[in-house]
């Protein structure tokens, strides 16, 4: 029997893009003779991914940077040779929206959770009551079943009171995850403050004991940004990593419709147009709902997380400098559920990544879609930049067109982590080891997801693969 193996990977977003890398690596490090092929089934690679660079204009359709402390896909970016071309966020006031008008997030808030009193007292943003309330944390008991998973909006608000959560700490995790704060799973998104809780007991004593000192830059002295992107965009570094890999190792155009497994434990990948491709393994980074149906949904434990991920929109836009009468000293800020606006966040994107907009323009990057109004994002182009446009003059008084936009829709791109995702995951892979043992699931649908997330969730299934 042939020695030689050969992995098929579904789908060319980072996830697959990373799997291939990963594999590429044991098998160059090992010596073992190991092939793979990507399937992708659009014409370009990246998936969520997509950079649109034009007349010096750095834009992002989808994610616009990461996590530094995640430092798993730094170290990947550096092993595609673009170490040099990483850039981090200028830092800036972060403010937030409430009653219509915007506050600076005080001072010291990390997630939303105070750690230090003056701008805490003095913000206008909660009420006495609010603040109060919030103070409780400090004498209330931690919880005694911390194992048990419960929602992020349960935790913060026994913790800190609703005031907190739904003015601050809602809108900025909301930001990241599209989801309902009252259902998404603590374990799966923030299990650091889980441990903050069970050691500090109360989270702002914890907080202040844990936070790291921000390091300020040698040259600037400002402080350092916590988010790292890249000079040519987020698409480049999709470019450096297929380019890392042989051409012909990527297919692209060729949409998978359904996975096998044959007798003899090997898989055959069935396509739209009617080829097969064998392998000894499937590494599947579809998303969720296409990765059911590719596998069969039959294998699938019935659950959560069936509910359906959220859709989102982003919108670019660049206006000359002197159209824009606002003071842009800052970042953008995000907004609480209960104002009546259609976009959920603003990125001032030219003061945050000045690399990607030429001088004398400003570029804003609007979100708009929530969990429970995802209308908005079917829309067509004009009628969504209208709503943005109103919102913006309400808000910072824009009353200027941009010189140019774009839309950008992720259809059902949010996947949402509800209570006891964690185990579900546990479950659905428990599942596969024993009914298609050559197969690996990865990617944001498993195990979180921000890129480094992602990139964590390829190596993992492919050491599970490999090296275990
Ligand atoms: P995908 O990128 O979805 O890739 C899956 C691929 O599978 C796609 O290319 C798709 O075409 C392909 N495919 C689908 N069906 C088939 C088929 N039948 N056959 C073959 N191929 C198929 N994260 C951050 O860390 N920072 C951010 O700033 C950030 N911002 C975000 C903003 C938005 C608007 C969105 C939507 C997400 C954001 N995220 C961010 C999250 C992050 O972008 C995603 O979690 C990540 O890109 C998912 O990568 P993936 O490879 O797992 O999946």
């Amino acid at each position: 029997m042939s020695e030689r193996k050969h992995v098929i990977i579904l789908g060319g977003g980072i996830t697959g893009l990373a799997a291939a890398f990963y594999v590429q690596k044991y098998g160059k490090e090992t010596g073992k003779p190991i092939t793979f092929t990507v399937i992708e089934a659009s014409n370009r690679l990246g998936g969520k991914i997509d950079t649109i660079k034009e007349d010096g204009f750095v834009l992002e359709r989808g994610p616009d940077s990461y996590l530094a402390r995640k430092t798993v896909m730094t170290e990947l970016v550096k092993d595609v040779g673009l170490g040099d071309d990483l850039v981090s966020n200028e830092t800036g006031q972060a403010y937030i929206l409430h009653n219509m008008r915007l506050h600076p997030i005080p001072e010291g808030a990390v997630m939303g959770i105070p750690t230090k009193v003056m701008p805490f007292a003095t913000t206008p943003l909660f009420s006495v009551t609010g603040k109060a309330r919030a103070g409780l944390d400090l004498i209330l008991p931690k919880r005694k079943d911390a194992q048990q998973d419960i929602s992020v909006g349960h935790f913060f608000r026994r913790r800190l009171g609703d005031e907190v959560v739904d003015r601050l700490i809602e809108p900025l995790l909301s930001g990241i995850y599209a989801g309902r704060i009252d259902r998404l799973s603590l374990q799966s998104t923030f299990p650091q403050f889980v441990e903050t809780e069970k050691k500090y007991r109360s989270l702002i004593l914890g907080m202040k004991k844990t936070q790291p000192k921000q390091e300020k830059s040698p040259i600037t002295k400002k402080k350092k940004g916590a988010f790292l992107t890249l000079q040519g965009g987020l698409s480049s570094f999709i470019e450096a990593l297929s380019k890392a890999v042989p051409g012909e190792s990527i297919k692209t155009g060729v949409s998978v419709k359904a996975v096998e497994r044959s007798e003899d434990g090997t898989y055959s990948v069935m396509m739209e147009d009617g080829s097969v491709m064998k392998g000894d393994h499937v590494i599947v980074t579809t998303p969720y709902h296409v990765t059911k149906k590719l596998l069969g949904e039959s294998l699938f434990p019935v659950g959560f997380h069936d509910t359906k991920p959220t859709s989102v929109a982003t919108v670019a836009m660049s206006f000359n400098e002197e159209d824009v009468n606002f003071n842009l000293d800052g970042t953008g800020f995000v907004i609480a559920k209960s104002e009546k606006t259609s976009i959920t966040a603003c990125t001032w994107t030219s003061r945050k990544w000045p690399h990607t907009t030429p001088k004398g323009k400003v570029v804003l990057r609007c979100y708009v879609g929530r969990a429970e109004d995802q209308d908005i994002v079917q829309q067509s182009d004009e009628v969504i930049l209208e709503k943005v446009l109103d919102d913006l003059k309400k808000i910072m008084g824009v009353d200027s067109r941009p010189e140019f936009y774009h839309v950008s829709r992720m259809i059902d791109s949010m996947p949402q982590y509800e209570v006891g995702h964690k185990e579900y995951v546990k479950k659905l892979r428990t599942v596969f080891q024993q009914e298609l043992p050559g197969i690996r699931l990865a990617g944001a649908p498993y195990d979180g997801v921000g890129l480094p997330d992602c990139v964590n969730s390829a190596k993992m299934a492919v050491d599970s693969l490999f090296r275990s």
